[in-house]
């Protein structure tokens, strides 16, 4: 069930549901224009008849002068051009800004969702810390068996998870002294499986062995210790009897307590989402300064999890490097992948941090509302410039003042509040993550 070709497949459907969509506000900006437009059209020759028929005209212009002059005003005022504008070029200059410092914003909904973030799921390994775990010792139970890091590193051969990596380094002797199996088989959020001469290797995690029928709760029993120090373990299996484990750490990024912190400042509820056991869960979450946590989440867990948040009311940003992350990622409403991640991680993401670091996570958030501020101070303007022109260029002044916009004025008017709104937006070309 947690075959990797179906985690694809499951991700490949999440992320292209996820790039349908254009940014919802410029989707509510069309419909009003859908209304505005046609609304407009008709004010406008209601306005331009009643003048041709119920006045005397004014001033030096008969009726009829007047009303052409009211119909051409009121359309011109009314192009909805600042409207329009007001959202693609705030966008554009956000996610342009964005990506000269490292924020590469993919999709567009998400930059707006960041607005009304509450809550901030982190992955551990790889996103929290490094995500380059080392090996800090290798235990042998059955000394007749196979040595237990040589069977763990031919397994991982072919893995791109940074367990593999770890275990890869620690056995670096040549790749004839690897065995190569008939078959490999990589359970999702839990190990690797090998075949070779009817017998059954494994490498993984507690619910691997378990499943596999290999004991470990003793063993787990007398690792307490090491497990409550953050440390995690791997353990190795030849035919449903355990051969050893590997035991390895891995670093915390060196702004991720600084990250979480300026988090939890935004207002943001933080959470650990991890597939990790609950000690070592337990012990980060501490350390890094988070409260609450999940551990031992098999990649779909980990997505029914953010779903879960979501039905709850929250607007949910997730951070991951991890294919076991990337079904999460694809689900929440922003989802931020880590540069150095797996390439499923990266493409199911909305925003990719290039330089890897999480406080770019703050930032990114932070670009988001502040994009989303010109946004609204666009659309604002436009309102207000058309609230104020349309009844202006109708001629709701000439009976009182004898003053009617003309058409070059609209025409100006106009002019100048698409210029505006580009302007205001290239404002924000001036923005900058605030750092340390
Ligand atoms: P995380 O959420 O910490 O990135 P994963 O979901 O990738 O973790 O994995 C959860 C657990 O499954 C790991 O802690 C490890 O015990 C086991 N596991 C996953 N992939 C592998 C692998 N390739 N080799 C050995 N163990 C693995
Ligand atoms: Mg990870």
């Amino acid at each position: 069930k947690y075959h990797d070709d179906t985690i694809l497949a499951n991700v490949i459907a999440l992320v292209d549901e996820a790039q349908m969509g254009k940014a919802p506000i410029q989707r509510l900006v069309d419909r009003i224009s859908a209304i505005f437009v046609p609304a407009v059209v008709i004010c406008a020759i209601l306005a331009s008849l009643s003048w041709m028929f119920f006045s005397e005209g004014y001033g030096d212009y008969n009726s009829t002068e007047l009303a052409i002059m009211v119909l051409v005003s009121t359309l011109v005022i009314a192009c909805p051009c600042a409207l329009g504008l007001a959202t693609p070029t705030a966008l554009m200059v956000g996610t342009g800004v964005g990506a000269q410092y490292g924020l590469l914003i993919k999709g567009i909904d998400a930059l707006q969702k960041s607005y009304k973030t509450n809550t901030l799921i982190l992955d551990k390994t790889g996103t929290l810390t490094i995500g380059k775990p080392s090996v800090t010792n290798v235990k042998i139970v059955n000394a007749e068996a196979d040595n237990p890091l040589m069977i763990a590193a031919s397994l991982e051969t072919g893995s791109t998870h940074p367990i593999a990596g770890a275990i890869s380094k620690a056995y670096s002797k040549d790749s004839e002294q690897l065995i190569i199996f008939d078959k490999v088989e990589n359970i999702g959020g839990m190990g690797l499986l090998g075949y070779l001469d009817g017998k059954e290797y494994a490498v993984g995690n507690q619910a691997l062995m378990e499943r596999k029928g290999v004991i470990v709760s003793d063993t787990i029993q007398d690792l307490k210790e090491i497990l409550t120090n953050g440390t995690t373990v791997v353990f190795v299996s030849k035919d449903q009897k355990l051969i050893g484990w590997i035991e390895m750490e891995d670093r915390l990024r060196e702004t991720t307590n600084l990250a979480i912190s300026k988090a939890k400042n935004l207002g943001l509820e933080v959470i650990m989402l991890t597939g990790d056991r609950i000690e070592t869960a337990s012990t980060i979450s501490k350390e890094v300064g988070i409260t609450r946590f999940e551990a031992e989440s098999k990649p779909d867990e980990k997505a029914a999890f953010v779903k879960k948040l979501q039905q709850e009311g929250s607007t949910v940003a997730m951070i991951g490097d991890g294919v076991n992350d990337a079904a999460a990622l694809a689900i929440a409403d922003v989802g931020i992948a880590m540069g150095a991640g797996s390439d499923i991680a990266l493409e199911a993401a909305d925003i990719v941090l290039l330089r890897d670091d999480l406080l770019d996570v703050v930032s990114t958030l932070e670009l988001g509302r502040a994009t989303m501020r010109k946004i609204r101070g666009n659309l604002g303007w436009a309102f207000v410039y058309n609230l104020v022109g349309i009844p202006l260029a109708m001629g709701a002044l000439i009976t009182s003042t004898g003053w009617l916009l003309p058409p070059a004025f609209a025409a100006g008017a106009m002019a100048l509040s698409s210029v505006s709104v580009v302007f205001n937006s290239l404002t924000l070309k001036s923005w900058k993550p605030h750092r340390a």
